[in-house]
């Protein structure tokens, strides 16, 4: 079984695979570490990861890119609408009120979904993996952001299958960066806590984590975020300033010319990397436009006050984790940075001063995330054995259930209820199981309870439980068990009728046990985290929660509304039973792909995938014709000049030369079977050349063996 961590980055990823000595990060077929997140979409094919980024400049509007910034997103959603107007390619509302991608492909324009271009990369990440370990990759874990919403997590899971990749835990970035730090470290304190910030800052976003370690364990204090703070804001600033002053130099408006934008925005990233070096930067572009060169130049005290609006905004994220954390600044022991737009020094100066103390780069910034993402995976498969290390992920967001009584309510207005299940900073993974009093088919809606951290919609699905059967009692309970899974996916997992009956005879030995039986037996299907091992937690705690906040909300007892959240109960008096049924649920995750499609999707990138190897197929067997012409030549010329009749050779050396014409003229596009009867027309001359020559030279060794035997 594969053993597989994925890091996905809005600009570029990373491989890493687990051995018995250790963690890998492997080499793409360019022997790179890192592997561009680009599709371009070509006339016969597609270029992905290193081939998409060559392709790039040549097809701009055909390259896809900053695919981690759509994913998941409504085509409404204001980030999204920022950061398309910055891209090179289109995206047009769907029907759906999502985002479809548009290119050319095969010689028409077609459309994908962002979730469609994601799987194309992971098929590129999943194919490296495989090349490297020289089987089949499956099981990974794949690193997403924290501020992911559950959308967007079941994109990416929707992407993954499309790729035919089976997570065994998304898992939050700064997490994985924090496990690939603390595995390692043998000096663990055993009963105090050593908290250390870890500061990420990528190409797109900015990610602040808080853990504490202890032997043997991690706990995530805090995590906080900015979605629009990283390395390519900077560029952006860079690229607004200088089109501005060609504009006015140069007389050129770059934003008309989609070739022109993508290298200025391209010249000044290098920039940005060489201000991180250096006091002052110069910029060359040959023929930007209108056939004309530019020159620029900035120095690095310009671009600090160039981009005053977005440092400011790097101490609010760093702010937020510390009161989440409820530490004091003094508290955090160590700050680690990674994300490789955290070397830009004046980064580096915020940070040192907020913390009072240097930011460490223990870590390698660019590899932490993909290394932490394989650990996991190690540690969640039975392939390997992983030291002893236990990672305490929290949530980030508060969740809730909402629903509507059937009395109407004079005093819930309406009676819309809502019951908090996951506050924030819950565990992951947890199992929380609600009551309710209902006797009929109603829904429940899962929703964030605050949505002022998030770009997204409040409502994430709507759950409609029902029909009920036949009742027996007068009040049934019905218990509703919520799981946030390993992957921060929430969903109703199950709900069951709890009925007390009377029974005449005393509950014998065995019939308890029948009972209690049904209670461990009764493991919901968990179709979104196979393969992950989770814990029910919390029970008692979502009591507490649950009963405090009916109190709170002054919700008469009635026998409509859901009164408390509760422990299973499985002692009963010795004349009652209770009878448990399971009642149907039925799931709607809005903006989800639905199943049937997701099917499809796989289907469809498995032609393209197909379309692909055969265009690289036909690439290998037309180099082949064309290295055959080489060295035939060659050898006619030379070894095999003894082994052919003049007429033969000039007859055969004719047929080359107009095959390598062919090639470059009427033969240069043509299809894989062509390619294979040419060779084979050509070798049908050649071969018995070859053959002659081969004996000869055999027999020539023969005899050369036998006169060194005499
Ligand atoms: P994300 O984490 O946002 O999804 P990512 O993981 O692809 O994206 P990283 O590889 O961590 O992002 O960082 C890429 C960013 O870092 C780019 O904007 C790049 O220009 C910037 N960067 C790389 N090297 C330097 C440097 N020396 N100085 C400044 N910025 C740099
Ligand atoms: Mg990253």
């Amino acid at each position: 079984m594969s053993v597989v961590g994925f890091d996905f980055g809005n600009e570029s990823c990373i491989v890493a695979v687990a051995r018995q000595r250790g963690i890998d990060v492997v080499l793409n077929d360019e022997s790179k570490r890192e592997t561009p997140a680009i599709v371009c979409f070509g006339e016969k094919q597609r270029f992905i990861g290193t081939a998409g980024a060559a392709s790039s400049m040549m097809n701009p509007k055909n390259s896809i890119s900053q695919i981690k910034r759509l994913i998941g997103r409504q085509f409404s959603d204001p980030e999204l609408q920022r950061d398309i107007k910055s891209l090179p390619f289109n995206v047009t509302e769907g029907p759906d009120g999502y985002p479809l991608i548009h290119a050319r492909y095969l010689g028409e324009m077609r459309t994908f979904t962002p979730t469609q271009v994601l799987g194309m990369v992971f098929s590129n990440l999943k194919s490296i993996a495989e090349q490297n370990l020289k089987a089949a990759v499956v099981d990974c874990c794949i690193g997403i952001p924290v501020y992911f919403t559950e959308l967007q997590r079941r994109a990416v899971l929707d992407a993954a299958t499309i790729a035919g990749l089976h997570p065994l835990r998304l898992i939050h970035e700064t997490t994985a960066t924090a496990l690939a730090y603390g595995i390692y470290k043998t000096d663990l304190p055993e009963n105090d806590q050593l908290n250390v910030a870890f500061v990420d800052i990528g190409h797109a976003s900015m990610q602040v984590c808080i853990a504490g370690f202890k032997k043997g364990q991690l706990k995530i204090l805090a995590h906080s975020f900015d979605r629009s703070l990283g390395g390519r804001d900077f560029d952006e600033v860079l690229f607004h300033h200088f089109s501005a002053k060609f504009k006015e130099e140069y007389k050129i408006d770059v934003s008309q010319n989609a070739r022109a934008c993508l290298r200025l925005r391209a010249a000044c990233e290098k920039l940005k990397k060489v201000l991180s070096a250096n006091p002052e930067a110069p910029l060359n572009i040959e023929c930007l436009m209108d056939e004309k060169d530019v020159r620029g130049f900035i120095k690095r005290e310009e671009f600090e006050q160039i981009s005053a609006p977005i440092l400011q905004r790097v101490k609010a994220p760093l702010e937020k984790a510390l009161a989440d954390a409820v530490l004091a600044v003094g508290d955090v022991h160590m700050v680690e940075v990674v994300g490789s737009a955290s070397r830009i020094p004046s980064i580096l100066k915020i940070l040192t001063e907020f913390f009072g103390k240097e930011p460490r780069r223990t870590m390698n910034a660019s590899e932490c995330v993909g290394r932490g993402c394989a650990l996991q995976c190690a540690i969640l498969s039975p392939t390997f054995k992983v030291r002893e290390f236990q990672v305490n992920e929290s949530f980030p967001f508060p969740i809730s259930l909402s629903w509507k009584g059937s009395v109407p309510d004079a005093q819930n207005g309406g009676a819309e209820q809502e019951q908090l299940v996951f506050p924030k900073g819950n565990p992951i993974p947890s199992v929380k199981a609600v009551t309710f009093h209902k006797t009929s088919t109603f829904s429940v809606d899962v929703q964030y309870s605050d949505v002022s951290d998030l770009q997204a919609p409040a409502k994430i699905s709507t759950y409609t439980i029902g029909p009920f059967p036949t009742l027996r009692s007068e009040k049934p309970k019905l218990k509703v068990k919520v799981r946030l899974n390993l992957h921060g996916i929430v969903s109703v997992d199950s709900a069951t009728l709890l009925e007390e009956e009377e029974v005449e005879v005393p509950v014998s030995k065995e019939l308890a046990k029948e009972d209690a039986k049904m209670e461990t037996d009764e493991k919901p299907n968990d179709t979104s985290a196979p393969g992950a091992n989770e814990t029910d937690v919390n029970m008692q705690d979502a009591k507490g929660t649950a009963e405090a906040a009916g109190v709170e909300n002054g919700v008469p007892q009635s026998g409509d509304k859901p009164v408390q959240m509760e422990t299973d109960t499985k002692v009963e008096a010795p004349k009652k039973k209770v009878k448990k049924t399971n009642v149907p649920v039925a799931e709607l995750v809005y903006g989800a792909m639905l199943s049937g499609d997701l099917q499809k999707a796989v289907e469809k990138e498995f032609e393209m995938a197909l379309q692909d190897r055969v265009m690289e197929e036909t690439k290998d067997k037309k180099n082949a014709v064309e290295a055959y012409v080489y060295d035939m030549r060659n050898k006619l010329c030379d070894k095999y000049h003894d082994f052919v009749t003049a007429s033969d050779k000039e007859e055969l050396m004719a047929k080359l030369q107009e095959t390598e014409d062919w090639l470059y003229e009427d033969g240069e596009d043509e299809t894989k079977g062509v390619y294979i009867a040419k060779l084979e027309e050509l070798k049908k001359q050649g071969d018995p050349i070859e053959e002659r020559y081969k004996e000869y030279s055999e027999r020539g060794t023969i005899i050369d063996q036998l006169a060194y035997c005499i």
